[in-house]
């Protein structure tokens, strides 16, 4: 136990972290070029903001969260997710003041009590982004562009953008009825948790992973088919909207995804991977949500993708993001006096904003060479008595080999290197 890690989390090993520096630089970039702000908030938030008054009927809610009493006696769960932290930040923080709709990002861990497999974790990251005060289908449209920007400037190939309307509460509360009637009579051979769905909330027996229920539903009437005109003229301005961007799109009338919040837009990516789970972005249109956590009704909307699913993906494809190797120069020491010496220098060269490292070993010149190597440094200076008395050095290029002799001060040794 003491050398394991609970299960269903996984440690960043440093081989590793590059790629998610880089995957969080692309998306502070293009997060940037869309006007979208990073907000940051905690991993844990009273049970309510999720829980909800009714009751969600998801199994996030309802299956998987790690909720807790804390010592003041005061439930608390960490965050399954990250858009009813957003959307209790936006409230709370009073940011329908600012200029609407409010473009905000993350990047966070999030917690669900889930069986491990391919893809699927009980810590897990996020990237998500939520456009908060607007009404607009043109928001639906820019948040997956912005999604299918991203994985296609990392390469990603394959990607399928499927969306569905899921209607709004009006639209809903009729085609529920409908379902019902058709559910009833396979009603005794639901699950459990389906047949507590029946009266709360049927949609999402649509969305039910076991196979019976599955099986059921095939032949359910599509909400598609019975949403208002509202939402009807929203989805399909939402569609030109995709089209006028070029960004190609299916739809999928079964997508109900797995919160209570959604209204009108939904939409997942897949990738098509063989061996992990294939959804790497879900996300839609909220415009309950606020108006449920007790503030003004105010329509929004957004997604989060999974950073996990993303590399997975990203390495069933192929595509490979190098470690940088950019060991400027190794500072090499021959005996105790050059040692401290050798750590001044290597520090000036640091002050200079050069990837300078020495040894830490006390190691012999060979080995400190070889380490060298190891590194791939660029460059090697090798520093004994005589390099500090005559405050001359060789510095060693290890692509040829070559040596030039040069004065032992930081700033020539920078430039010698730029
Ligand atoms: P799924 O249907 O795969 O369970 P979900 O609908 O529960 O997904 P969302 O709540 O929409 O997922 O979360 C957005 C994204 O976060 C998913 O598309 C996926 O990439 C990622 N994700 C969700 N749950 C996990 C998990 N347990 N481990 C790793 N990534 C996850
Ligand atoms: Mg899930």
């Amino acid at each position: 136990m003491l050398t394991k890690a609970p299960k269903g989390t996984n440690d960043m090993l440093p081989d590793k972290s590059h790629i998610w520096q880089y995957l969080e630089d692309e998306i502070r970039k293009i997060c940037k070029e869309y006007n979208f702000k990073e907000i940051r908030t905690p991993v844990f938030e009273h049970t309510e903001l999720f829980e909800r008054g009714v009751g969600d009927t998801t199994d996030v809610v309802q299956k998987e969260m790690y909720t807790f009493m804390d010592k003041g006696d005061r439930s608390i769960t960490l965050r399954p997710e990250g858009t009813s932290p957003c959307a209790r930040l936006y409230i709370e923080h009073g940011l329908f003041n600012i200029p609407q709709p409010a473009k905000l990002f993350y990047i966070i861990s999030c917690y669900r009590y889930e069986n491990k497999q391919a893809g699927r974790y009980r810590e897990f990251h996020q990237f998500g982004a939520e456009s908060l005060g607007s009404q607009e289908p043109s928001v639906d449209a820019e948040l997956m562009s912005l999604a299918m920007l991203l994985y296609e400037r990392i390469g990603l190939k394959n990607l399928k953008l499927n969306i569905n309307s899921i209607g709004c509460p009006k639209c809903r509360s009729a085609y529920n009825e409908k379902l019902k009637e058709y559910l009833k009579p396979y009603y005794d051979n639901l699950c459990d948790t389906c047949k507590s769905r029946f009266d709360k909330n049927p949609l999402r027996i649509l969305d039910c992973k076991s196979d019976i229920c599955k099986g059921i539903v095939k032949d359910a009437p599509l909400l598609l088919d019975c949403i208002c005109d509202e939402c009807s003229d929203h989805f399909e301005k939402v569609k030109s909207y995709l089209e006028g961007m070029g960004i190609e799109y299916h739809i999928d009338p079964l997508i109900v995804r797995g919160l209570d919040y959604y209204t009108k837009t939904v939409f997942e990516i897949i990738a098509d991977n063989k061996n992990s789970n294939s959804t790497i972005c879900g996300g839609g249109r909220y415009d309950g949500l606020i108006e449920e956590l007790g503030h003004a009704p105010t329509p929004a909307t957004g997604f989060a993708l999974g950073l996990e699913r993303l590399i997975l993906t990203m390495e069933e494809q192929g595509i490979e993001i190098p470690e940088p190797n950019d060991t400027e120069i190794f500072v090499a020491s021959i005996g105790e006096d050059a040692a401290k010496f050798t750590q001044a220098i290597t520090f000036g060269l640091r002050k200079e904003g050069i990837k300078a490292e020495c040894d830490h070993l006390n190691r012999s010149v060979k080995a400190q060479m070889k380490f060298a190597n190891k590194l791939n440094a660029k460059y090697t200076i090798v520093l004994g008595d005589d390099e500090i008395n005559n405050k001359k050095a060789g510095l060693k290029c290890m692509e040829n080999g070559e040596i030039t002799e040069i004065d032992l001060d930081v700033k020539k040794i920078a430039d010698a290197l730029r």
